[in-house]
C-alpha cells in the first residue's frame, strides 16, 4: 500500500546480451567499482590509457596468444623491444665513430631505439595501469625483476653510446657571473 521509495532495490538484471557491435571482452569480472572515470582525464591518464591499449593490442597478435593472466616480465621484455623498430632515437654501437657523442655531426647506419626514458616512463604507467585492471602487485609482469634489470642495462648502455648522463641532475641555472666589479665611481657623494 505504502509506496515510499526507500528501498532502492534496483534490480539488475543480466540484459547485457543485446550488445551487438561489442567485441568480447574476456570477463572483466571485477566490479567496475572505480565510479566513472575520475574527472581527471590528465595527460598522464590518456598516454596510460593509451599505452594499454597498446600493450593488450600486442597480446591480441601475439603468436601464439598470450593472455594478461599467463603474461610474464619476459613477455614485457619481448614488448619492449618489439616496440624498438618504432624508435626515434639513435643508439651508436660502439664501432660507429660517434659512439658517445650527444650530437653527431652526420648521419650514421646505427640503429634507431625506443630511449630510455619513454621504456621506463611506459613501464611505470603500464604497471599501474594493470594494477587499475584488476592485476595483483605481486603478479605485475611490469614489476618484474627482469624489467627492471633490463630497464638499468638498456640506460647505462645508452648513457654510453649516446653521450648522455642520466644520472639526477638538477637543473640548475647557469651560474650568473657576477659583473666586472668597477671601481666606484669617483666623486660620488
Ligand atoms: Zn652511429
Amino acid at each position: 500500500m505504502d509506496s515510499v521509495g526507500a528501498g532502492d532495490s534496483s534490480n539488475s538484471e543480466n540484459t547485457i546480451t543485446n550488445s551487438s557491435n561489442n567485441y568480447n571482452n574476456t570477463s572483466i569480472a571485477t566490479s567496475s567499482s572505480s565510479s566513472a572515470a575520475a574527472p581527471t582525464s590528465s595527460r598522464y591518464e590518456n598516454q596510460k590509457r593509451r599505452d594499454w591499449n597498446t600493450f593488450g593490442q600486442y597480446l591480441k597478435n601475439h603468436r601464439p596468444p598470450l593472455s594478461l593472466s599467463r603474461c610474464s616480465g619476459a613477455h614485457v621484455l619481448e614488448f619492449l623491444r618489439y616496440l624498438d623498430q618504432f624508435g626515434k632515437t639513435k643508439v651508436h654501437t660502439q664501432i660507429c665513430p660517434f659512439f658517445g657523442h650527444p650530437n653527431p655531426p652526420a648521419p650514421c647506419p646505427c640503429p634507431l631505439r625506443q630511449a630510455w626514458g619513454s621504456l621506463d616512463a611506459l613501464i611505470g604507467r603500464l604497471r599501474a595501469a594493470f594494477e587499475e585492471h584488476g592485476g595483483k602487485p605481486e603478479a605485475n609482469p611490469f614489476g618484474a625483476r627482469a624489467v627492471r634489470l633490463y630497464l638499468r642495462e638498456v640506460r647505462e648502455l645508452q648513457a654510453k653510446a649516446r653521450g648522455i648522463s642520466y644520472e639526477k641532475k638538477k637543473r640548475k641555472r647557469p651560474v650568473q657571473q657576477p659583473p666586472p666589479s668597477l671601481p666606484p665611481p669617483p666623486g660620488s657623494i
